[in-house]
């Protein structure tokens, strides 16, 4: 009788279990994982429903843009705080969001880098194990490299799209008038002003012949406003990114290889979580399945 008790206590603890720990992951007991049963706590349905109710990609341009190229991050675990919004509007909005949350700064490489709590106690335990076998992670470009304010990000965005304004406005490819009204634009609305000039082949890189969007994130966009997010100089070496993903870091913004965004997840967990894996140049991302 006891032993049948035992069998209907245990059987459906495992089923459970065998329902949260996907198959590759049992296969693979060497992986270090960060789920620590957040699983439970973090279903599918959660992130998916925040990012369909703060991007709303089905009417926003802009919206839909940043969804399908940063929109990895609303997967992150809950042990962080994704972003409240699909565009931070304001120096304001931004600030709030980055006080609200528990952050930890750790001098890296000479560099006062400032990031949500879990994702600097991952990342720190990637930096232990990278110089174990005498490797480096260290920040590229200095202290924005980590945290960004919504200044960064507006002088970022300008430094394309003013040069490109100046330029297509030279060209009379854009009237001077249109020019002026779209520099005065709120960020979203000069964002879709931009996007609308792009899809006619007005392009704003720094070349004009690609999407700003592929050199900068737009004004209010950049995962860096979150604190979740590091550039890191040795992106090129595998090992390092191999120990990054091992600690829930990883490349999720197609294109851009040094910037790594924490998830907190195992690899194997992300397809559960509504990304893919897409190789680009040799490197793999880990996009959005829109
Ligand atoms: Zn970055």
């Amino acid at each position: 009788m006891i032993r049948i008790t035992a069998i209907f206590v245990l059987l459906p603890a495992l089923l459970i279990g065998a329902a949260v720990v996907s198959a590759q992951d049992r296969t693979l007991p060497s992986v270090k994982r960060r789920t620590d049963g957040r699983t439970a706590n973090n279903p599918d349905t959660d992130w998916r429903k925040h990012m369909a109710g703060v991007c709303r990609a089905d009417s926003e341009p802009v919206g839909a843009r940043v969804l399908r190229d940063y929109g990895s991050i609303f997967a992150a675990d809950r042990s962080v705080t994704p972003p409240p919004v699909c565009v931070f509007s304001s120096e304001r909005e931004v600030s709030d969001f980055q006080a609200s949350v528990k952050t930890r700064t750790e001098n890296i490489g000479g560099v006062n880098i400032e990031l949500q709590a879990a994702a600097m106690d991952a990342l720190s335990a990637a930096i232990s194990q990278a110089a174990e076998r005498g490797l480096r992670i260290s920040p590229r470009g200095g202290a924005i490299a980590g945290k960004r304010s919504f200044g960064d990000t507006l002088r970022l965005w300008n430094s394309r799209f003013i040069p490109a304004l100046n330029y297509w406005v030279a060209r009379g490819r854009i009237k001077k008038k249109v020019a002026d009204a779209a520099r005065k634009m709120p960020v979203i609305e000069q964002t879709e002003q931009v996007l609308a000039w792009e899809s006619e082949g007005l392009f704003f890189s720094t070349g004009k012949d690609r999407s700003i969007l592929t050199s900068v994130a737009a004004t209010g966009t950049s995962q860096h406003l979150s604190m979740l997010a590091l550039d890191v100089a040795e992106f090129g070496n595998s090992s390092v990114r191999r120990i990054l993903n091992d600690n829930g870091w990883y490349q999720t913004v197609a294109d851009d290889s040094p910037h790594f965004t924490y998830l907190g997840w195992a690899d194997a967990d992300l397809p559960n979580r509504g990304l893919r894996l897409v190789a680009r140049g040799g490197f793999s991302y880990w996009v959005p399945e829109l």
